[in-house]
């Protein structure tokens, strides 16, 4: 087996027992890289000296002895929205294409005081918007598992990388779906956390009040390792929550007998696809198994989840992304006469069609008008949604859904058609409304072999219940076979 193809925990341990160093862990993934992204596409920047510097330094701080993180000497990449001091920042986007940024994200100032190794910055869509990370202006990341499908998205390029050994570990950001998304497309593990666990300061915004950075890796220890060294209150963002949070990694329990796991049923009408459907009742035999007990869930109002989510999210972007005016950030246009051209065209050239349609649905749903009609609306349906979803947590620890209603799409097949694109996020945009966290595990391959997505959801900062359900099913039913690559 070779170094990129070990679990974190696995590659933790065997750093601390001096059998390999992580100079030579790094510089297998940085040649896996070398030889791979051609084909996949999932970086954008690649920081090879970096990588070294920081590999040679976690060694050489174990050599002296001293007690290090769990994640000291590990390679990690981020998705290419969350900043890192002299490191271009992309956003996926031709708008900065050429920007560097200035300060680290509160969440790599924690990878680098764990001594982490940082390899670079991973593709996604553009500002996050889309399921498929087709809308990179740096072109879309491809599926290991079938080069000619997606990766999902918008972080496509964190799960295509976790999956294909391009890194150990990876940060993505979900609004409503996109770390579980790809992450169930790449055949991996993916976990939004609950809203205001993990600071969002430097997390380039797309919809604040949905936002949240979490971790994707190859197995469910992985991601409670990697959520334990992100989490915790940061004065520098004003939602991230003032609260001790306790260690998930060492309380991890796969005996999850009496677990309450409630199935809304009702919800899946959204699925036409027997066979993620099988899939995901296989999955709940397994569940029981395990001695959880699975009850049925009625979950009200439903229907307007997905309509809600993306009209409060154009809302928030249309207003996050006035900042990209060609004065204050990247791109500017040239040959404009005066500053009103300057702006048009810097934003007509800068942004893609996806943030060009959010923007614009964004304004109008803000505008006067049209206000209460649709924008206050949607509120008002998020906040039905999240008090009936509150309510199951009294009878149930835990909601089982298939994470997408399909699996790995070709290219192009949903590019031109937006609606059937935001379909994809029927199932996921509910842990976002309600900003609870959610988590995406391997549960097996639709019937031409791609990888499907078992999600559990729990009640806000019920992180360890979520993380013991996943790590139950995946003891038993262990990780997919990755593909040859
Ligand atoms: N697919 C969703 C969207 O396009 C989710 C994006 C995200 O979570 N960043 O809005």
């Amino acid at each position: 087996m070779e170094l990129y193809e070990y679990n974190a925990f696995e590659l933790c341990e065997m750093l601390e027992n001096r059998k390999i160093s992580s100079l030579e862990l790094t510089t297998s993934l940085l040649d896996r890289i070398e030889m791979l992204d051609k084909k996949l596409n999932a970086y954008i920047t690649v920081c090879p000296e970096k990588a070294l510097e920081q590999a040679r330094a976690a060694d050489k701080r174990r050599m002296k002895g001293e007690c290090l993180s769990r994640i000291a000497g590990i390679p990690i990449a981020v998705k290419d929205n969350i900043s890192v001091k002299d490191v271009k920042m992309t956003c996926g986007s031709k708008m900065l294409e050429n920007y560097i940024s200035p300060y680290n994200a509160t969440v790599v100032e924690k990878l680098e005081s764990s001594n982490a190794v940082l390899v670079g910055k991973l593709n996604m869509d553009e500002f996050a918007m889309g399921s498929s990370t087709e809308n990179s202006y740096f072109g879309a990341t491809r599926n290991p598992y079938d080069t000619n499908r997606v990766a999902g998205g918008s972080s496509g390029g964190c799960a295509a990388a976790v999956c294909a050994g391009e890194t150990i570990l990876a940060l993505g950001s979900d609004t409503g779906g996109s770390i579980r998304q790809p992450a169930s497309f790449c055949g991996v593990v993916g976990l939004k956390p609950t809203y205001g666990s993990v600071s969002r300061y430097g997390l380039t915004a797309f919809a604040s009040s949905f936002d949240q950075i979490g971790p994707v890796c190859r197995c469910v220890k992985d991601a409670a390792m990697l959520f334990d060294v992100i989490k915790g209150h940061d004065m520098h963002d004003s939602t991230s929550v003032k609260m001790q949070f306790s260690e998930t990694f060492s309380r991890l329990e796969s005996n999850i007998g009496g677990m309450k796991i409630g199935v809304p049923e009702a919800v899946f009408k959204d699925c036409t696809r027997s066979d993620v459907l099988d899939s995901f009742y296989d999955s709940l035999k397994i569940l029981e198994k395990c001695g959880a007990k699975i009850i049925s869930i009625n979950m009200n109002n439903t229907e307007f989840a997905l309509p809600a989510y993306y009209v409060i999210s154009s809302a928030e972007a249309s207003s996050n992304l006035a900042r990209f005016d060609g004065v204050r950030y990247g791109y500017r246009a040239e040959n404009a006469d005066d500053p009103d051209l300057m702006y048009k065209y810097t934003r007509s050239k800068g942004f893609g069609d996806e943030c060009k349609r959010r923007i614009m649905l964004g304004t109008f749903v803000l505008s006067a008008g049209y206000y209460d009609s649709y924008y206050k609306k949607a509120i008002k349906a998020a906040d039905l949604i999240k008090s009936s979803i509150k309510e199951k947590f009294s009878e149930t620890d835990v909601i089982a859904m298939p994470t997408s209603p399909e699996t790995a799409f070709r290219f192009g097949d949903k590019h031109n058609d937006p609606l059937a694109m935001y379909k994809s996020d029927v199932f996921t945009v509910f842990a976002n409304l309600t900003g609870m966290p959610a988590i995406s595990v391997p549960s097996g391959f639709d019937k031409s072999g791609l990888p499907v997505g078992l999600q559990l959801m729990g009640d806000s900062f019920c992180e360890q219940k979520v993380f013991d359900t996943a790590f139950a099913f995946e003891s038993v039913f262990g990780s997919p076979a990755k593909p040859k690559l």
